[in-house]
């Protein structure tokens, strides 16, 4: 990083929290009205000559853009430059899955690399969860058990963690908070006095904080518990790029503009048939291409 570029790790709208070149965090505010910043951007900054100020000038190209569709339908960056987003989810209470299937998705879309978490593995798992893991192994993906109150369980999770930047999402109660404190140790407490020193007052806790883990040249980010997840509006081709074990079944459709809907000889719905890929799944992606269908011509307008 050049002496003039630091990375955002809190952003308040025109107030961010900086990690300079250095590794101090400092407050800063965002020149101009029509710059915006997230959390994980890497910016351009200059310094007040007498006050010693911090000013944000430009933001860096984002390498990735992990992106949601917000309440007013519009696509929102949640978070810049990660290279993992790591999805949890828990069996107490039990996780939704079809709100996993669209943060992969997002993941997907976004072209960022995904890792499953089964979080509070100390309380146990009942069959329909297992099914759903299994599911999601048989599909292409990663899954690591954990729980926040074993050391010993995180093992897994650190080494996946290393030498990436990650995003820990879930439904609020899933174990974020719990989790990114058990892999942070005793740094938390400081980082987050830190937090507090913008002076936003309470409010601050609603945004993403990118945490430093203590070994392994590995950064968190801790997101806001969310009530719901989809990612950006796309049109229905894009949303099957989604599913990942959709790929293996590319060109064997009749039809090489399938949806994998109800179209005959569809390569898709015949392997659903057969269980090579979950039904769940299948039906997980059905209602997004809905719901992108419902989003996307108010999206088009704007
Ligand atoms: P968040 O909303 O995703 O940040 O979830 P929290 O971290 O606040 O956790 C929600 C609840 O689950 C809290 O009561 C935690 O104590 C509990 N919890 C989190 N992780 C574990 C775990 O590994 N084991 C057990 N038994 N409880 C956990
Ligand atoms: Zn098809």
């Amino acid at each position: 990083m050049n002496p003039d570029e630091a990375r955002v790790v809190e952003s308040y709208g025109r107030r961010v929290v900086l990690s300079l070149p250095d590794g101090q965090r400092q407050p800063a505010e965002v020149f101009g009205k029509r710059l915006r910043v997230v959390c994980g951007d890497e910016v351009r900054v200059s310094r007040h000559a007498e006050n010693s100020a911090l000013q944000v000038l430009d933001v860096l190209p984002r390498k990735t853009h992990f992106t949601r569709t917000n309440s007013q339908g519009q696509a929102e960056v949640l978070a810049a430059n990660i290279t993992q987003l790591v999805v949890l989810m828990s069996d107490h209470p039990v996780s939704d899955p079809f709100i996993v299937d669209r943060y992969l998705a997002g993941a997907e879309l976004g072209g960022i690399k995904t890792l499953l978490v089964a979080t509070k593995q100390d309380l146990g798992q009942s069959e329909e969860f297992q099914a759903h893991i299994l599911a999601y192994q048989q599909a292409g993906y990663e899954v690591c058990n954990v729980s926040a109150r074993d050391q010993a369980t995180l093992h897994t999770l650190r080494q996946a963690l290393s030498n990436e930047v990650s995003m820990l999402v879930g439904e609020s109660g899933v174990g974020k908070s719990t989790l990114t404190n058990a892999l942070l140790g005793t740094n938390t407490q400081r980082i987050r006095e830190i937090s507090e020193s913008t002076g936003e007052g309470r409010h601050t806790t609603v945004s993403s904080i990118l945490f430093d883990l203590p070994e392994g040249n590995a950064a968190l980010i801790d997101s806001p518990g969310v009530r719901d997840y989809a990612p950006a509006p796309v049109n229905d081709l894009q949303v099957s790029f989604g599913w990942r074990e959709f790929a293996r079944y590319t060109g064997q459709c009749k039809f090489n503009n399938c949806l994998h809907l109800r179209e005959p000889g569809c390569a898709i719905l015949a392997a659903v048939k057969t269980g090579e890929i979950s039904q769940r799944r299948h039906e997980s992606y059905k209602r997004l291409v809905n719901l992108m269908r419902q989003l996307l011509p108010s999206y088009e307008r704007h």
